[in-house]
């Protein structure tokens, strides 16, 4: 691991002073940034613990929608009951990921800025664009069974390992952001960016700026929204693929719905062709195998990760099925 400075920031116009030292590196919960200072993948010369910021509260507005700072930690959103009541494809997408340790530690901010699981990625000694660009992506030709179907470029196919992102995609949900140019606000589903010839460039934020909170509007399809997750075995592992979906029925007709993909692709991964056959349609299975169909259609497999595109079908047609028979949802 390369030394260090360590610094605490008491207030955001602290946190955002300390940042503009070169190689400076936010650091709440810890869970992504230290295992990868261990393994030299990430060597910021300088960290500024942001942990004693007033960032830490999950407030229900007066509409119902949710205002969720950086520092939430996940456990804390998984387990809020209007969550659990009201959004609940968040809650359920939280409560899939990691052990309940790292939930406890991991924070709203820092699961968006997850890095990937690839392991070329993780090891030094392979090429990798996204660590070192430029330098090649070893997954092209290696072994590529977690990879990306969908968003991938000719330089990188590592997909996004976070599942609570997905979820908020689904939910329309909106990060917040301050920086040296002032606050700015950014959808979800913009927020990640596509790997293209800049792999290393993963979000929209900029250096010298922090997330300070999510805000989750009240809709009519949050209440009945489900997440389901494939993976390779049953707890603390990565989505090999995963949908949340959210449904606003009348009567078994579907007025709207949102869904989206991960484990999949290079980034949460909003469904508009899914979305789109299932708008105005019947709530039955012959849908959802059609919105299915329409949301993989334009996946690209590689040698060992063909498989997912059956794998994310099947998991779109469940989290529907699930999201479409939640009874009577709680005002
Ligand atoms: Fe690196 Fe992306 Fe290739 Fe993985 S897929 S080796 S992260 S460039």
């Amino acid at each position: 691991m390369t030394p260090f400075t360590f610094a605490n920031a008491r207030t955001e116009r602290e946190a955002l002073e300390l940042v503009l030292q070169p190689n400076t590196a936010f650091v709440a919960g810890g869970t992504t940034l230290i295992d990868l200072m261990k393994l030299n993948v990430q060597r910021p010369r300088n960290l500024v613990d942001i942990n004693k910021l007033p960032l830490d509260k999950i407030e229900v507005q007066p509409d119902g929608s949710l205002r969720v700072g950086a520092l939430v930690r996940n456990s804390d959103l998984a387990h809020h009951p209007k969550v659990k009541d009201n959004f609940p494809v968040l809650s359920e997408a939280l409560l899939s990921g990691a052990s309940p340790q790292l939930r406890n530690m991991a924070t709203t901010g820092g699961n968006l800025m997850q890095r990937t699981r690839c392991y070329y990625f993780r090891d030094t000694e392979y090429a990798c664009n996204k660590r070192q660009p430029g330098s090649g992506c070893a997954a092209l030709e290696g072994f590529n069974r977690i990879h990306a179907v969908l968003g991938g470029s000719g330089q990188c196919i590592a997909t996004h390992p976070s599942d609570m992102a997905v979820a908020l995609v689904a939910l329309d949900a909106v990060v917040h952001i301050t920086g040296p140019r002032g606050q700015r606000s950014v959808n979800v589903a913009e927020f990640h960016v596509l790997p293209g010839n800049d792999p290393h460039i993963e979000t929209v934020l900029q250096p010298g700026e922090l997330i300070t909170h999510v805000t989750v509007p009240a809709s009519s399809f949050a209440l009945r929204s489900s997440y389901v997750k494939l993976r390779d075995r049953a707890s603390y592992e990565f989505a090999l693929a995963s949908a949340a979906a959210a449904l606003d029925l009348e009567g078994n007709q579907i007025r709207s719905a949102r869904l989206a993909l991960g484990g999949v692709a290079t980034k949460p991964w909003r469904s508009l062709e899914g979305e789109k056959v299932l708008a105005g349609a019947a709530a039955h299975e012959k849908t959802f195998e059609a919105a299915a169909d329409a949301a993989l259609r334009d996946a690209v497999p590689h040698k060992h990760n063909a498989y997912k595109i059956e794998l994310a079908k099947r998991a779109i047609i469940r989290a529907l099925t699930l999201a479409a028979g939640k009874t009577e949802p709680h005002a």
